[in-house]
């Protein structure tokens, strides 16, 4: 993204008490004040390739919480382009106001096309996308969760040389194209690892497809249940990194990802002396909206206060 490129990244030493690894996180989060770390990364080279191509109109797939969606809607403004959401669940059109990522999005510009489970499964079907421009003209369509070659560039841009002595890199994964760029700019002798936000076979498989090398693996255990689900222990383990660190979590991504490099640690996974680097993606626009929902529910919800 041209414009808004005014934060930059960089690596905060995280304090635990184990003296056998160093432990950091790379604060991606805080590259743009609503433009979610890695989402950032992912558009921007895709907004350099529709602006080449004369596109006026970003045309995008989200479902209410999305990162992405408003990562696509303040784009969009940033670079005087129209932005359109297909967002999953009819229900929503009459809640945006109830719902932080929407609101904002609107705020920004964004039109929402509000569409049911089933139409929003068939996102990727030539007919669904031919109503689509004949409904709103000619777009440069981004996927679902921002993810293709163009994105999985602008994330080779995460790591830099300063962080070649870096043993283990890790993150979060969605739809893959983080940490297939993270792959594709590690170094010889690193490990990429990455702690998937869902359930799902399909990744590996879609990661693949993107990288160029293998040192990297999948550690399966810390979805929690699935995508934007969240239990007890995980709200207080954000919570207890928020006290200890003064460090924001995300509860769908980064604060999975976290708590489990942080259990593999006390597991002692990795080997001795390791010097392992998180990333932060971002996603904190997000904590609103999952603390409206636990509120709801009477659930313990997320405080980033001492
Ligand atoms: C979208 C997102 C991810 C996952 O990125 P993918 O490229 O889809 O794997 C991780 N963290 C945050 C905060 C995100 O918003």
């Amino acid at each position: 993204m041209q414009k808004g490129f005014f934060l930059k990244s960089y690596n905060q030493k995280i304090a635990i008490q184990n003296p056998d690894y160093s432990l950091y996180i790379k604060r991606e989060d805080l590259l743009h004040p609503y433009v979610s770390g890695n989402k950032f990364r992912k558009l921007h080279y895709n907004l350099q390739k529709a602006k080449a191509d004369d596109q006026t109109t970003l045309l995008t797939f989200g479902g209410a919480f999305s990162n992405h969606i408003l990562a696509v809607a303040a784009a969009g403004k940033e670079n005087g382009m129209k932005t359109i959401g297909v967002i999953r669940g009819e229900e929503l059109r009459s809640k945006i106001l109830e719902n932080p990522t929407l609101k904002m999005a609107q705020e920004f510009g964004m039109v929402f096309e509000f569409v049911s489970r089933e139409v929003y499964r068939s996102k990727q079907e030539t007919d669904f996308i031919q109503t689509l421009q004949q409904r709103y003209g000619k777009f440069y369509l981004l996927p679902e969760g921002g993810t293709n070659a163009l994105a999985v560039q602008g994330c080779e841009e995460i790591l830099v040389e300063a962080d070649a002595d870096f043993d283990f890199v890790c993150c979060a994964v969605g739809t893959g194209g983080t940490i297939s760029g993270i792959i594709n700019s590690s170094k010889v002798g690193q490990q990429v690892l990455g702690f998937p936000a869902l359930k799902g076979d399909f990744l590996t498989e879609d990661i693949r497809k993107f990288v160029t090398q293998s040192n990297w693996q999948l550690m399966t255990d810390y979805h929690f249940g699935g995508y934007a689900k969240v239990n007890e222990p995980l709200i207080e383990f954000i919570n207890d990194f928020y006290q200890k660190f003064q460090l924001p979590l995300d509860p769908v991504y980064t604060g999975k990802m976290a708590f489990g490099v942080l259990d593999l640690i006390e597991k002692k996974k990795f080997p001795k002396g390791s010097k392992i680097l998180m990333i932060h993606t971002g996603g904190l626009q997000g904590v609103s909206g999952m603390n409206a929902l636990l509120k709801q529910k009477n659930q313990i919800e997320i405080q980033f206060y001492d």
